[in-house]
């Protein structure tokens, strides 16, 4: 075999401990089933901790809201709800869980597009509407009018910044009004200012470009005056979400693998992927074409840290740090994180049913899991799982192996990851395979009921005095942890 091209998660001492604690996640899944999905209620109020140092760091005023879809758990949302932390929802029925768990409605903010049903509960409950778009205003308006509601609280999305450097043109969105649209829109909102009241102008750009960030930041601080010099007084700039995880321990192994997979796709060495899958590259007569579609899986500049890099840019045009314009205007800055607030959230746990071999020395671990249960794949994150042997067992000291994760579903594409998983030891069957730091968007987002098979349970597990508890996600209320001060 060649030697083993590792990619060790990143794991802070909430995963850590879990993770050493064998008889206890081999105690879950006997009980509970595999796949098992576990969620760390505690660990996301750590997290929003560290995105609220940001704004004090900076002096800024303003809201952290968690973009519900990155994860259904209710525990995580009970817990946030315990926690001076705001939520984004972008559905019916995000909106009904997200009440339901404790959020009053002035910590809730509506986007992405809505139906009339959503719109109704949102402006009934008095939550904020971030619009999408124009048609959605016009909606919105004639829900409020017919059924006497007061003002409805809106942001308005914008997309497709210009860059007046001619560098970037943010790229085309599905979602919110382009901002040449912009004007058109503030018409209507002068029009409807007794239904609807403007407090602000947001964005999401799907990107980990830092400088279409910057941009965009900007345009937007420029488009408040134009409002302000309509008579609106909107006082909060929403820049989204998007501020990324770091998921990898170490940037030599990401290196080293990328490196490596270019040259297997060129043929100079062995495979590293099912069929030498190229994640985007090929090899068009022995030179390398195409581009890696993966995640920057080791990312060191992400979460947090990332929105400070971000407040301390200079804006573009106006040469001076974003933070500082900001403070200066008296804006206040909400954020949507989704992934960044789940990292080292949760795991996904699977029992190993079979390992064989095949003729061509390929080894194949059989987990009862499959790929719709853990999508890093599907989301181009690369990251190892962690092999927890069963508790009775010595582990064989076999060395490190190259194995292929396959799933349960009868279909010869069914793998976990196409990618060569080294791991310590062989495994064997009825050990656990954990996936750690699934929480965002990796654990539920993609699971489906194929071939009757069962959707993972979830659990929520904590500390309490030194020992690990669980119990059933729906049945989490965060009555046991302390509560925030705010
Ligand atoms: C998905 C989404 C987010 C969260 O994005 P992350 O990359 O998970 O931080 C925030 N806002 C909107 C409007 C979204 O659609």
């Amino acid at each position: 075999m060649t030697a083993p091209l590792y990619l060790a998660p990143r794991l802070e001492h909430r995963l850590t401990s879990l993770l050493g604690t064998k008889g206890f996640l081999h105690q879950l899944a006997g009980a509970l089933g595999s796949p098992l999905n576990v969620v760390l209620p505690d660990q996301i109020a750590d997290n929003l901790r560290r995105f609220q140092e940001v704004y004090e760091r900076r002096n800024l005023s303003g809201k952290v809201y968690f973009a519900h879809k990155a994860n259904r758990s209710s525990a995580l949302v009970r817990r946030l709800a315990d926690t001076c932390a705001h939520i984004d929802i972008a559905s019916l029925g995000e909106l009904r869980h997200a009440l339901g768990s404790g959020f009053s409605p002035d910590r809730i903010m509506a986007t992405g597009p809505k139906s009339p049903e959503f719109l109704w509960l949102a402006a009934r409950t008095g939550v904020t509407v971030n619009l999408d778009s124009a048609d959605e205003l016009e909606t919105l308006v004639a829900i409020v009018t017919k059924h006497q509601l007061p003002p409805a609280r809106v942001l308005v999305r914008l997309s497709e910044f210009d860059s007046t450097g001619a560098t970037v043109l943010s790229r085309r969105s599905r979602f919110g009004t382009p901002v040449d649209a912009f004007s058109r829109l503030l018409d209507a909102l002068e029009r409807h200012r007794d239904t609807v009241r403007l407090t602000g102008i947001a964005h999401h750009l799907d990107t980990i470009g830092l400088t279409e960030k910057a941009t965009a930041l900007e345009s937007c601080i420029a488009l408040m005056h134009e409002c302000a010099a309509r008579g609106l007084s909107p006082h909060v700039i929403d820049i989204g979400g998007g501020f990324g995880v770091n998921y990898l321990a170490d940037s030599a192994q990401w290196e080293t693998f990328t490196s490596e997979l270019s040259n297997a796709v060129l043929g100079s060495r062995p495979p590293l992927t099912w069929r030498n899958h190229g994640y985007g590259l090929r090899n068009e007569g022995g030179t390398l074409r195409g581009a890696l579609g993966l995640y920057p899986a080791h990312r060191p500049l992400a979460g947090p840290r990332y929105l400070d890099e971000l407040l301390g840019l200079q804006a573009p045009s106006l040469s001076r740090p974003l933070a500082t314009l900001l403070l200066e205007n008296l804006h206040e800055l909400y954020i949507e994180p989704g992934r960044a607030l789940v990292d080292q959230c949760g795991v996904v746990l699977a029992r190993v049913l079979e390992v064989r071999d095949n003729a061509g020395g390929e080894c194949f671990v059989r987990l009862e899991m499959n790929a719709s249960d853990v999508s890093l794949e599907e989301h181009g994150v690369l990251m190892d799982p962690v092999l927890v042997p069963r508790p009775d067992r010595t582990c064989p000291s076999t060395g490190p192996v190259g194995v292929y994760l396959i799933g349960n579903l009868c279909l010869e594409a069914d793998f976990i990851t196409r990618r060569m998983v080294f791991l310590p030891h062989r495994p064997s069957p009825g050990d656990l395979l954990t996936f750690p730091n699934t929480a965002g968007y990796f654990m539920d987002f993609s699971a489906d009921h194929a071939l009757h098979q069962p959707i993972a349970r979830k659990v929520a597990a904590y500390q309490d005095g030194g020992r690990w508890r669980w119990c059933l996600d729906e049945n989490y209320w965060p009555i046991t942890s302390g509560s925030e001060d705010c």
